[in-house]
């Protein structure tokens, strides 16, 4: 016997049929005299469907995040109950939970909240009494008892934080696809899956964009010692397992992602003199805005230009961070460019191979795509390229790898 956590995603309790599959899977393994506890995220499009409502009220956009907390939780309350009403048809004890219900507590940020701790008493007293527990993903409260969410993808992170609570034997992250592969198997065909990646491969690919997994969810994973599998919800065979050590492969390169939510901001024409990048990141710094890529040239007549990249939705911050200090900075002028995506290679055998970096750049050109912006770590190369040639570079530099 043991305690299992299960996490289904939107698609995976899309319509009723969907909601009926999973109810039998949960009850196929507590059937078995496991303990299960499932972690549910809206149905289908809800989240983006909700979104949607909100603008049709507010299309600027600037709804509060606490209103837009209160709002999203709504999807993953109905998506729990439905799923617990479908546990009861088929004639299992079940009990749906809220987030805070189940004991999450977070902190304040709303629409990013980080999970604080997970107060497992009205867990363990439902599993006690043998009830399967359906709980909300993606939600929480916070010490005001207000309702926050944990950013988009956060039922994946919801799941971990129970496993590692409750000390699971199993964490199984079930989805539209069987598995971790090597870019997304929806636009490379050639894409492999995987049978088993480590945390900080897996970390990488998820934060430069691979959606399977949220970057937040395998942090967790790491610093908790949560093993996890992505598994299919549709059919019944092993995933992709998520662990600390894996057998080396001989594969340099583990995988290729891609990121549509960058937007480059340059600043033209700033004074070539000390500490101007100080005062620019600084003032980033305070409106929150997270830097990723950097880039500072050369420009006309002794000046410098600055180029850095934000995600998409947080370049309204980073602009107004920029237009206060305008006075004080003195540039010639600021530009904005949302048409471009970052496409990433990871893998940690490339640390110690040279040749890694010029093969991805051949793969490019061959293809004809031009890089705008190159940044590089000990396990991973990221190029910004033209967001419409995002899938074939993908394509083009997995197949120069792993094709
Ligand atoms: P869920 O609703 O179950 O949370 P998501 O849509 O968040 O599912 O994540 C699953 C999707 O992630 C897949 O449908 C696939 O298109 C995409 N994906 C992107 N990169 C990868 C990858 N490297 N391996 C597997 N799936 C990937
Ligand atoms: N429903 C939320 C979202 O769409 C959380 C999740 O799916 O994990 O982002
Ligand atoms: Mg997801």
């Amino acid at each position: 016997m043991a305690l299992i956590v299960k996490k289904f995603g939107g698609s995976s309790v899309a319509n009723a049929e969907r909601v009926f599959n999973v109810a039998n899977r949960i009850i196929d393994d507590y059937k078995k005299g496991n303990d299960v506890i499932v972690v549910v995220s809206a149905q289908g499009d809800t989240t983006d469907d909700l979104i949607e409502k909100a603008l049709e009220i507010n299309p600027k956009g600037t709804a509060s995040k606490r209103e837009m907390d209160m709002l999203l939780s709504a999807g993953e309350q109905i998506s729990i109950a439905l799923l617990a009403i479908a546990i009861e048809t088929l004639g299992c004890p079940v009990k749906s939970l809220l987030g805070w219900q189940a004991g999450f507590q977070t902190d304040s940020h709303h629409s990013i909240a980080r999970i604080k701790r997970v107060d497992t008493e009205r867990l363990k007293n439902e599993i006690s009494k043998k009830n399967i527990v359906i709980v909300a993903g993606f939600q929480g409260l916070n010490k005001y008892d207000d309702i926050t969410t944990l950013g988009r993808g956060g039922s994946d992170t919801s799941a971990v934080a129970i496993a590692a609570a409750m000390k699971a034997d199993l964490c199984q992250i079930y989805t539209d696809v069987d598995g971790v592969y090597s870019a997304d198997p929806r636009k490379v065909p050639t894409a492999k899956k995987m049978n088993e990646i480590s945390y900080d491969e897996m970390l990488e690919l998820a934060t430069l964009g691979a959606q399977v997994l949220n970057n937040r969810s395998v942090e967790m994973a790491k610093k908790y010692n949560v093993e996890l599998e992505v598994l299919s919800s549709l059919e019944v065979k092993p995933g992709t397992i998520v662990k600390e050590i894996v057998k080396m492969e001989k594969t340099l390169i583990k995988g290729v992602a891609k990121d549509n939510n960058v937007a480059r901001i340059s600043i033209v024409g700033l004074e070539d003199t000390p500490g101007i990048a100080f005062k620019i990141f600084n003032k980033l710094a305070q409106y929150k805005v997270n830097v990723d890529i950097i880039l500072q040239s050369v420009g006309r007549k002794g000046t410098k230009d600055i180029t850095f990249t934000v995600p998409k939705d947080q370049k309204p911050q980073a602009v107004e961070a920029i237009e206060s200090i305008k006075d004080s900075l003195n540039f010639e002028d600021i530009s904005v460019d949302e048409t471009i995506s970052k496409v990433s290679i990871v893998g940690a055998g490339m640390e110690s191979n040279p040749g890694v970096a010029s093969k991805m750049f051949e793969a490019l050109s061959d293809a004809g795509i031009n890089i705008q912006m190159i940044s590089t770590s000990e396990i991973k190369i990221s190029v910004l390229i033209d967001a419409k040639q995002a899938d074939k570079a993908v394509t083009a530099v997995h197949d120069a790898f792993l094709g």
